[in-house]
């Protein structure tokens, strides 16, 4: 196996310039496990203050970038731009980008592609609502959602899965070891069949929706959970408790 464990922070719209220095400063001062990679997603304006006062060895990663180069994108922000910045990752295809903004697979994929070819990182999510996951398409769901950046995109080494359920995503409504695990072996499954077995075996995949301090151990047990993508819990100092959870 040999996975490292990455637990990635994902802010949201959240956050003031005195919390997010806060939050900073708390990682700073805390003893985090040296063998998990940390990587924090704070709102494209506190980038830089972020990036600043971080040390090195924690990466910071933004929560959305455009495909195309520098040019006429009114409120967009390019690759080259997140690179000039020190910003080495970007998440995309986060599901309130897919449902609120109507961002499609192709144009996550794009995304991802461009980000990619430019030298980033992604942490590509993908996820299912309720209603599918009741209908039985939850595999059927996150296996479309990859296969359109599998068509663009064949180096997947630089590319973490973040499995996010919907129904799991700010509502405290955690999903059981069990079907987390389910979801990450049928991912990796694909991954052999439609990628390549070294994407298969080297690929992370991370838990994301309602993880916290209490219900991250059991999760982090499992053979193909290798880290999470944290959002609310990563605004609180129990952060590190997640990041130290296979400690
Ligand atoms: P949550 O969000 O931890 O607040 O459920 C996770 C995410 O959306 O990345």
């Amino acid at each position: 196996m040999g996975r490292q464990f990455f637990v990635g922070g994902n802010f949201k719209m959240n956050g003031t310039i005195k919390s997010i220095k806060d939050i900073v400063e708390n990682l700073n001062k805390a003893d985090l496990d040296p063998n998990t990679e940390v990587v924090i997603a704070p709102p494209a304006l506190y980038l830089l203050l972020v990036r600043e006062h971080l040390p090195k060895g924690i990466e910071v990663a933004a929560q959305n970038v455009f495909d195309r180069p520098n040019g006429a994108f009114t409120g967009e922000i390019s690759v080259e731009q997140l690179k000039d910045s020190g910003i080495t990752w970007t998440i995309l295809g986060h599901s309130e980008r897919r449902v609120i903004l109507q961002e499609d697979d192709q144009f996550v994929a794009s995304k991802t592609k461009a980000a990619i070819d430019g030298g980033l990182g992604v942490i590509l999510c993908c996820g299912e609502s309720l209603e599918q996951r009741e209908a039985g398409k939850t595999i059927e769901v996150v296996t479309r959602q990859l296969k359109a950046v599998a068509d663009k995109v064949k180096d997947w080494s630089k590319i973490v899965i973040a499995y996010e359920p919907i129904w799991a995503i700010g509502t405290g409504k955690v999903a059981t070891t069990e079907q987390a695990q389910e979801v990450h072996a049928a991912i990796r499954a694909w991954l052999k069949a439609e990628v390549s077995s070294e994407a298969a075996e080297k690929t992370r995949i991370l838990y994301g929706g309602s993880v916290t301090e209490k219900n991250c151990g059991d999760l982090a047990k499992q053979p193909d959970i290798d880290g999470f993508l944290v959002g609310g819990a990563s605004l609180k100092p129990a952060f590190v408790d997640i990041i130290n959870a296979r400690r």
